[in-house]
């Protein structure tokens, strides 16, 4: 298969994220035109995205909206669970804990770990928080697939390091650096601060705009 742009593989996500929504709303077929328009992109970049794994369409007639939302789960490898850690307890990762519904998008909770003896043994948001020495022996025992990287940037390539050699192919990487991972594994940053600073950069009043070259 040709090698998909990292670009077409959001979108997929986002295409599957409407197609959801249609379904719930009972609707049977839908068209390149209306996933476009609700993503946000042209219809011909919807086309080019869904050409690299198929034809799903019918010419004319759009797409099913069952079958289309199955081929792009099945796409997403999202026809199975993913069982996830998390990898730092503190203030953002007892949130992510807390937080109910992982399990409904099949991404399952199975343990956590912290290098703080206090915490350690503890039982916070439904997962047990174990020392970071256990991580081989868990990872292990629950198939963990996935952490979700909690601890300050300064710990962050270590911790990444760990996780990758108990077999922990994927990481979402929360803390604010760039960590990288061996070949096979794979590293998706989450950064809201960085979201924030765009943010700060667009609605800055054009007299406040750092002007080039000043
Ligand atoms: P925190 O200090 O409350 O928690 C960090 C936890 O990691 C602590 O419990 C600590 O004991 C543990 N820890 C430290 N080193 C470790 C190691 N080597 N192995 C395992 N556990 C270790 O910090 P926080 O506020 O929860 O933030 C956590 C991270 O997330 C930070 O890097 C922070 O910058 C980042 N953050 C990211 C976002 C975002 O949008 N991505 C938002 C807020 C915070």
């Amino acid at each position: 298969m040709a090698h998909i742009p990292t670009a077409t593989v959001s979108r997929l996500v986002t295409y599957l994220r409407i197609l959801t929504d249609l379904e719930e709303a009972d609707v049977k077929r839908t068209s390149s035109d209306l996933l476009a328009e609700e993503a946000q992109v042209s219809a011909f970049q919807v086309r080019k995205d869904l050409a690299y794994f198929g034809r799903f369409g019918t010419r004319g007639a759009g797409y099913s909206v069952p079958t289309l939302r199955r081929e792009l789960r099945r796409i997403l490898g999202l026809t199975r669970p993913w069982n996830v850690a998390i990898m730092g307890m503190g203030r953002l990762g007892q949130a992510l804990a807390d937080y109910p519904n992982f399990d409904q998008y099949d991404f399952i909770l199975k343990a956590s770990f912290d290098s703080d003896p206090a915490k350690v043994g503890r039982h916070i948001g439904g997962v047990d928080v174990y020392a970071v020495e256990e991580l081989d022996a868990r990872v292990a025992e629950r198939n963990i697939d996935i952490a979700f990287l909690t601890v300050p940037a300064s710990a962050a390539q270590e911790a990444a390091d760990r996780l990758a050699a108990a077999g922990v192919r994927g990481i979402l990487n929360f803390a604010p650096t760039v960590i990288t991972v061996p070949e096979g594994s794979f590293v998706e940053p989450v950064d809201f601060v960085a979201g924030l600073k765009r943010l700060a950069y667009y609605l800055q009043g054009p007299g406040e705009r750092a002007k080039v070259g000043s």
